[in-house]
């Protein structure tokens, strides 16, 4: 009896946890998930919780349910999903934290920027994080044609949640890259950390236990009239950001960080480190030059 139960033990113990990879399209970009386990059965699952996060959270999906709430929320209060409940209540608290500089209300502007249009005044009316008002579970918009936008929070939020989703699986060495923002949970086996490189040529950092998220204009920019406008925009103004900065934020989670990176961007470094030691005390912040600018 006992022989047996101690060469189970040991067979299991045998067993090496292997790394997987791999890679799927969400949320408009490429999501890399990578686990150290005994198998990759795991990661379909954490896939799944993404792709059930973009269809709350997207406001590019016409029929999102953060889209729907945008065109019923203003006769009344709309009960909404416990996800897109606590996203935007994350987005409301930082937007206080930050004196509005995280607004996530910035749809209107956002989205005459896809089209490549700088926004009239009669836009810019429909931003203001105070006309959104969450109560008990409920969204209410304070004035018609308001519009969400959770582009600068949502992929940190469904990097945690992946992160979630393989922990109860029983994998906790895991790395979640969407895009720009990073999560990762234990390190891989005989490591301190996840080795992350968060711009070509940039600092490499090695982390467990933590989310990473870089906001900058490498990639999206509308350049109009000889300016080039950053796809961050700073809600006072309504216009893209033009200083040229790639902000990284190291936090707990990447509710916090993915946020906080675009935050800090349109806060400058003076206004967002006062900021971030006041209210993420434990959160860290790199400003660099934006790599592609610098050229
Ligand atoms: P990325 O999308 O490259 O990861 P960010 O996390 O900084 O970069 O998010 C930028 C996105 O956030 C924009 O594309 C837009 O959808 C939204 N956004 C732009 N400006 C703001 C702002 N001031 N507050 C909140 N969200 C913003
Ligand atoms: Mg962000």
């Amino acid at each position: 009896m006992w022989k047996k139960i101690l060469s189970a033990l040991l067979c299991a113990l045998s067993v090496q946890a292997e790394r997987f990879e791999r890679v799927e399209p969400h949320m408009g970009t490429l999501v890399r998930i990578t686990i150290y386990a005994r198998d990759d059965s795991a990661i379909q699952f954490a896939f799944a919780r993404i792709a059930e996060l973009d269809r709350e959270l997207s406001d590019y999906k016409a029929d999102s349910e953060l889209n729907i709430v945008c065109r019923t929320a203003h006769d009344h209060p709309v009960r909404v999903s416990k996800d897109l409940y606590r996203v935007l209540e994350a987005a409301q608290r930082l937007a206080e934290q930050s004196e509005g500089a995280f607004d996530v209300t910035i749809g209107p502007v956002t989205h005459l920027w896809r089209q490549g249009k700088l926004p009239d005044r009669k836009t810019i009316a429909r931003v203001g994080w105070r006309n959104l008002v969450l109560s008990r579970g409920s969204v209410y918009l304070k004035i018609p044609g308001m519009q969400l936008d959770l582009g600068g929070i949502a992929k940190g939020f469904a990097a945690d949640e992946a992160l979630e989703v393989l922990k109860k699986r029983g994998v906790t060495r895991a790395l979640v890259v969407v895009s720009g923002d990073i999560a990762m949970g234990d390190a891989p086996p005989d490591k301190k950390g996840w080795s992350i490189r968060v711009e070509p040529g940039g600092q490499e950092l090695v982390l467990k236990n933590a989310a990473v998220s870089t906001s900058g204009d490498t990639e999206q920019f509308l350049e109009t009239g000889g300016i080039r406008y950053s796809h961050i925009i700073d809600p006072k103004t309504g216009l893209g950001l033009t200083s040229r900065i790639a902000v990284t934020v190291v936090a707990r989670r990447g509710l916090e960080a993915d946020p906080l990176a675009t935050a800090l961007s349109v806060m400058g470094e003076t206004r967002g480190r006062a900021m971030l030691a006041r209210h993420y005390p434990g959160a860290t912040a790199s400003f660099t030059p934006s790599p592609l600018i610098a050229q």
